[in-house]
């Protein structure tokens, strides 16, 4: 396989070409590895390759000419992929590298100054790379980046065939920790299963481990991994408790307030009972509370769920399991002291609101900063969903965390309950596929 450099410094890559992986696979001539500089496209004496941008600005813009000349000169008789490393590409991912790798010979473009007259881009450039999301000074640093991780994948380049494929995020998901001599450091020792020889308990072993740290640390990538049976098998013999499964929903019909800021009870609703459970169903919560202190409230709700339980029959499609979930209760503190009893700790108390400044003394998180920080444990969560015009904040002081409104493009924002737990709910446990 076949990479060309179009770098105004060539001399900040190429020794890097010389060494590691890279480097050895150059000598054993799996890989061939070059630069070409525009400035020696270049007709001026000062050979000058930037000049000022059209409409002003600051900084200096690349000049398409001796640009295009060195990408030409790169490309050769063509079957070259011509990538511009650009802070305005698409994201760098595992799968794309992969993909790079099949190819013959890669074109590998540099930006300098503020970057690059757009007639060039649209000319010469069959496709724009970012390797994240800050801006380099050039784009020389992201073109090493592409050629480690394409070249790892060229055949012969890394001496185990396998070890490639069985990385962080080629299955979709981190990889396990890693282990070597010596067997004992400060007390800690290797774990006992990684000596044992077998290995297909070392296999699931590593399994098990990878899939909780994925869950715990990239609760984006996990929304996009589809576990298998046997994947699913492995974290419950683990006692690997999944954040939604440990997770309740309470509608709270009291405290809440009414338009007028003054705290009221409001009545249960058929619709929400039902809609809510269904959506707690869908995402594997642990259960769903209904909570109001009217007793006569309490009775309806236990007799919404059971005449749907006892109309269906429960098996794992029918409405009768979502609504088995449903339990009712006094107060909010009656469900902590419920959950409490079952985990043997609290929960994390989470409220949600329309309004961006609710709740001031709780932590504020996105789902996603929460599904990190309370997946990465193992405690339940608790969600408060509000009735009425919203949750009484000061008289709910269990609560610890508020998650940032729904928002959506206009400043309209007046969901149902039924809506907005709904929407929270796939936020934080929905797959991304
Ligand atoms: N003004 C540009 C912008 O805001 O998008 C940034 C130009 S940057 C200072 C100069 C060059 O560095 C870019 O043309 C690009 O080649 C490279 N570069 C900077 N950040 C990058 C990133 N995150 N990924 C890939 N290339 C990058």
């Amino acid at each position: 396989m076949k990479f060309t450099v179009v770098t105004i410094l060539p001399e900040l890559v190429e020794p890097a070409f010389a060494a590691g992986v890279v480097g050895r696979a150059r000598e054993a001539g799996s890989i061939t590895v070059t630069s070409i500089n525009p400035r020696d496209f270049t007709t001026d004496k000062h050979r000058s390759v930037d000049d000022t941008p059209y409409g002003g600005g600051p900084g200096m813009v690349m000049r398409p000419g001796p640009l295009l000349a060195a990408i030409d000169a790169a490309t050769g008789e063509g079957g070259a992929h011509r990538i511009l490393l650009s802070p305005g590409g698409k994201p760098l991912v595992q799968a794309r590298v992969k993909e790079l790798a099949k190819l013959p010979h890669l074109v590998l473009v540099c930006g300098r100054y503020e970057g690059i007259d757009q007639r060039a881009i649209d000319r010469a450039i069959d496709e724009e790379i970012s390797i994240g999301d800050y801006v380099l000074s050039g784009g020389e640093l992201g073109a090493l980046v592409i050629i480690d991780a394409v070249a790892r994948y060229v055949p012969g380049v890394l001496g185990d065939a396998a070890s490639a494929d069985d990385e962080s995020f080629s299955a979709g998901l981190l990889e396990y920790p890693q282990y070597t001599r010596p067997q004992e450091l400060d007390g800690v020792a290797v774990p006992p299963i990684l000596q044992s020889g077998n290995h297909a308990a070392i296999a699931a072993w590593r399994r098990t481990e990878a899939m909780q740290r994925t869950a715990a640390r990239r609760p984006d990538l996990w929304a996009k991994f589809a576990p298998t049976k046997a994947d699913r098998a492995l974290l419950g013999k683990a006692g690997v408790r999944p954040l939604h499964a440990r997770t309740h929903l309470a509608l709270v019909h009291h405290p809440i307030v009414d338009r007028n800021g003054a705290v009221i009870t409001s009545a249960v609703t058929n619709f929400d009972i039902h809609d809510l459970a269904r959506s707690a169903q869908t995402y594997g919560l642990a259960r769903y509370h209904v909570v109001t202190p009217i007793a006569s409230q309490r009775d309806k709700s236990e007799y919404v769920a059971r005449l749907y339980a006892e109309s269906n029959a429960p098996n794992a499609d029918s409405r009768a399991h979502a609504l088995a979930l449903v339990r009712t209760a006094a107060s909010i503190e009656d469900v902590l002291a419920e959950i409490l009893a079952e985990y043997g700790e609290p929960p994390l108390v989470v409220a949600t609101s329309a309004k961006p400044g609710a709740f001031p003394a709780a932590e504020r998180r996105t789902p996603l900063e929460l599904a990190v920080e309370a997946g990465s444990g193992s405690a339940p969560m608790l969600i408060l969903l509000g009735t009425g015009w919203g949750l009484a904040e000061s008289l709910i002081p269990s609560v610890s965390r508020v998650l940032t409104p729904i928002d959506g493009p206009t400043s309209w924002n007046h969901l149902s309950v039924r809506s907005a737990g709904a929407i929270v709910l796939d936020r934080l446990f929905g797959r991304s596929t």
